[in-house]
């Protein structure tokens, strides 16, 4: 049986972006989400996590929404199109959202599916760019993380969106580089024809607790999967989902005209401010008080102790995506933290990541 679910979907048009905002709308064609009974676990957290004590130890113990393992959730395609038998969608929308003097050029884009390819927030497409390589053969597929939530931009359950840099770098020769499918994919035009595989991945769903803590940590373009939840979480109206935790966004990126989807996340902050955090690290212009390189790390040493006191709960849920620079900074950021406290950050990081609460996905 496939669930009505209304979604009132509304966001700011921004000045980069010129999506069209649409409200109220009916998806007659939406994935079930079952309802899950709340319920309170505990005894989850094993030996190192066990000897941990929060304030929040003390207090009554927040409901809980039963723990189902992502490769078990119901319900998530994986690998409905292949190489072989890809789905061919069409270009609704192409624009680039970063400024013009942006260290680079990051574009936003819309591709039909006709609701063809059923993907969860959390998953990523893959691409495969038109033309042939050097040997002749057909390209291969690049994957990408959806930046869309399942609802999808235009809240029909029937669109993917992608959020992609075009990748231009000059070799040691001196030449110039383009890569391939970023540079396919900017430059498509509204109508043209892209090739799609997948859904993939399941590292990065998102937590099925509307209570949990969600701490999203994204360097530039790493910022799709996070949008694809906020936008489920502040955007969306959903039968069996109402988000009402706390959902803490840290963005890095090189410079103020680089900042991603900027309008719609302060949109969402306005709108639910007890709900929603957002902090940006803008590298090349800002710097912390010792006058070092505003890194995503450096901005998460501010609330170090914050993070801290967040990540003992049993329902905080850490995400990562983007470069992989950033989870060296990050686990050195924590290492000295979780000292304080005598604890091993490696083997808690360990023991969060087999709990589901520690995801990763940087490249
Ligand atoms: P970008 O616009 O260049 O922004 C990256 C930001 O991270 C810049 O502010 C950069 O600072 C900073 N940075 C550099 N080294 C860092 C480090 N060691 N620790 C913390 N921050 C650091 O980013 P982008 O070009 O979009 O690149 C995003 C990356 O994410 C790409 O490698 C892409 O492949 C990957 N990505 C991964 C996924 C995924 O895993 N599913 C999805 C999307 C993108 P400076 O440049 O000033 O040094």
């Amino acid at each position: 049986m496939a669930a009505a679910v209304t979604a009132a979907v509304s966001f700011p048009s921004t000045k980069s972006t010129s999506l069209t905002s649409r409200t109220s709308i009916v998806a007659p064609e939406r994935v079930v989400f079952k309802k899950v009974p709340l319920q309170y676990t505990s005894g989850r957290v094993v030996s190192i996590r066990a000897q941990v004590t929060t304030d929040t130890d003390t207090q009554a113990p927040p409901a809980k929404v039963e723990k189902v393992h992502k490769k078990q959730e119901e319900g998530v395609v994986v690998n409905k199109f292949k190489p072989k038998n890809p789905y061919i969608g069409r270009v609704l929308l192409n624009s680039k959202i970063t400024g013009d003097d942006a260290p680079g050029e990051t574009w936003h884009m819309v591709f039909s599916t006709e609701g063809e390819v059923p993907y969860r927030e959390g998953q990523s497409i893959g691409v495969i760019p038109e033309g042939i390589d050097k040997n002749g053969k057909p390209h291969k597929l690049r994957l990408y993380s959806i930046a869309s939530s399942a609802l999808g931009d235009f809240g029909d359950s029937k669109t993917v969106s992608l959020c992609v840099k075009r990748l231009v770098y000059t070799n040691d020769s001196g030449e110039i580089v383009k890569g391939v499918c970023s540079n396919f994919l900017c430059d498509l035009k509204p109508g043209s024809e892209v090739t799609i595989t997948g859904p993939v991945g399941k590292e990065m769903l998102m937590p099925k607790d509307p209570n949990a803590t969600v701490i999203m940590l994204a360097t530039g373009t790493g910022i799709a999967p996070f949008r694809s939840f906020l936008w489920k979480m502040f955007f969306e109206k959903h039968d069996d989902y109402k988000f009402n935790g706390l959902a803490w966004l840290f963005l890095g990126v090189p410079t103020s005209s680089s900042l991603l989807y900027k309008e719609e996340f302060e949109k969402m902050k306005e709108k639910s401010p007890e709900n929603f955090r957002l902090d940006f690290a803008v590298s090349r212009e800002q710097t912390n008080d010792k006058g070092e390189k505003m890194y995503i790390q450096t901005r998460m040493a501010q609330y170090a102790e914050e993070l801290w006191q967040l990540l003992k709960k049993d329902n905080t849920f850490v995400y990562m995506c983007g470069l992989k620079g950033m989870e060296k900074g990050i686990d050195d950021i924590m290492v000295s933290l979780a000292a304080r406290d005598g604890i091993d950050w490696i083997e808690y990081k360990r023991q969060l990541k087999k709990a589901e609460q520690w995801n990763v996905e940087v490249y």
